[in-house]
């Protein structure tokens, strides 16, 4: 491929796998390998197909799709132009065609110079997890920084961002980028040395390498590597002289040019008990966080595992557990595997009111509820529940019999929404956001005080909780 600056090549072939996830195999196949990338210029992706039936019928049905895909991930407005090619053409170039993946990968000396047996041994090294893929992970506005910042580290390990640290709450994806640069790196580029490790692997062998008095050979071992990925670095704290080694490591790695990836649970200003000088370079490079998604994000995530699993679930059932499963991509993730394993056990499908029962009392449902959930709805609840409209709580009136509605309604919003205090006084008929806090801490208090009312707030909250968006 001879198009210098503008390849497009590994947004083609990303595209590619995308569109392959979401199609039926045959169909797939059908087209999909009769397609090859031929070439890119700016702007613009060159495709070449056995036929003109071919092409035509590509373009009717996949033009749109391919171009939005290509544009996405890409992140910029791409013209896709399609040829008939001959198939000499199509079998140099390195189209997604051909039966498995690999036969998407140009056929560069490197890769066909290391045997099978070889490329088996080197991704035993990585200890990478090769299910983890990009193709896998779903990106929503919670994570496309970090997932362009991945992808664009594994196309060109060690010249952009390094190092690079990945930060973000448990079960948000850090594991599945870090993991989704080592595949693709020993995927496309085989003769780059990749590891993965813990930062927990990292100490133990560390202190391993001690008492066996093979520190040099434990030095050696991470500092020959062209791309180091450490999981996890929270884990170091309090850690001193694991510190010191991989302090040591990074500078050597870091005067070497080599591609370095960490995560963590929070950002590194956060970590406790870590050395300033480590910290500063964990700092050094490009810093992306990963956010909780949200519920469009969820929904897709929901759909793109069932379709991984092969399995089917009601949109009622989806719906129900991306409004309330709203901590993490692992949760939802577990949440849907106990229904479809269930479904699988019992050869039937689940019905929305066994999924309820089998998922149980969600974490979501008692603590931190929907975002979707509107301030109107809220303040319609509490004031059906005490029989007084909404115009009411939102009005002036100062009688005991709103005011305490009205209480507990901000109470409410404040408790199970994100809406910051200003929005929720603004909702409430144009109040301060001190007003908002005075409540809050009002019915608080009042709950210490008073059990049948406690009783009556949290019969509103599980109610609210429980209201789908
Ligand atoms: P972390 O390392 O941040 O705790 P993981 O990477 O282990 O989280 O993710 C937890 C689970 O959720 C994994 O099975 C992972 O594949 C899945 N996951 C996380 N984020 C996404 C995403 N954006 N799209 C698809 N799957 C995801
Ligand atoms: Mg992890």
């Amino acid at each position: 491929m001879s198009d210098g600056q503008h390849s497009y090549y590994e947004f083609w072939k990303e595209t590619v796998s995308r569109i392959r996830q979401t199609l039926p195999e045959q169909e797939y196949h059908t087209w999909f390998n009769r397609l090859s990338y031929l070439r890119s210029e700016k702007g613009k992706v060159v495709v070449g197909g056995a036929s003109q039936f071919i092409l035509d019928t590509v373009i009717t049905r996949y033009r749109e799709l391919l171009v939005n895909t290509l544009s996405e991930l890409t992140g910029e407005e791409l013209v896709v132009q399609f040829e008939v090619a001959s198939r000499d053409e199509l079998e140099q170039q390195s189209g997604p065609g051909k039966e498995a993946k690999e036969a998407s990968v140009p056929k560069s000396e490197a890769k066909q110079a290391i045997s099978a047996q070889k490329s088996a041994k080197i991704r035993a090294e990585s200890n990478l997890n090769s299910s983890y893929e990009f193709s896998s992970f779903v990106i929503g506005d919670n994570s496309a920084f970090a997932y362009n910042a991945s992808l664009a580290i594994a196309k060109n390990p060690g010249s952009s961002y390094n190092p690079c640290l990945i930060y973000g709450g448990v079960g948000l994806g850090k594991t599945h980028l870090l993991s989704s640069i080592g595949n693709h790196i020993l995927e496309n580029t085989p003769e780059l040395k990749v590891m993965y490790v813990t930062a927990e692997m990292f100490t133990n062998e560390f202190i391993e390498s001690i008492g066996s008095q093979r520190t040099q050979h434990f030095k050696n071992k991470f500092r020959k590597v062209d791309v180091l990925l450490i999981d996890d670095i929270h884990f170091l704290q309090g850690k001193d002289s694991t510190q010191e080694e991989l302090f040591h490591t990074f500078n050597n790695l870091y005067d070497a040019k080599k591609q370095m990836v960490f995560t963590c649970d929070r950002p590194i200003s956060e970590l406790k008990n870590i050395t300033d000088r480590l910290s500063s370079r964990f700092e050094r490079g490009l810093n992306v966080d990963l956010q909780p998604p949200n519920y469009e994000t969820r929904m897709a995530i929901l759909k793109k595992k069932l379709s991984q699993k092969s399995a089917s679930m009601s949109e009622e059932i989806l719906n129900y557990i991306a409004t309330n499963v709203v901590t993490n991509v692992r949760d939802l993730e577990s949440s849907l595997t106990k229904l479809v394993a269930y479904s699988e056990l019992l050869d039937q499908e689940v019905s929305f009111e066994k999924a309820k029962e089998l998922l149980g009392v969600l974490p979501a449902l008692a603590a931190n509820a929907s975002q979707t959930l509107s301030i109107d709805t809220i303040i319609k609840v509490v004031g059906q529940y005490f029989n007084i409209s909404s115009f009411e709580i939102k009005g002036k009136k100062k009688n005991k019999s709103i005011v305490q509605p009205r209480q507990i309604a901000m109470y409410l919003a404040r408790d199970i929404t994100d809406f910051s205090t200003t929005e929720i006084g603004t909702e409430f008929g144009g109040r301060d956001h001190t007003t908002v806090m005075h409540s809050y801490d009002r019915v608080e208090s009042m709950m210490k005080a008073d059990e049948a009312f406690t009783n009556t707030v949290l019969k509103l909250k599980r109610d609210l909780t429980t209201i789908k968006s």
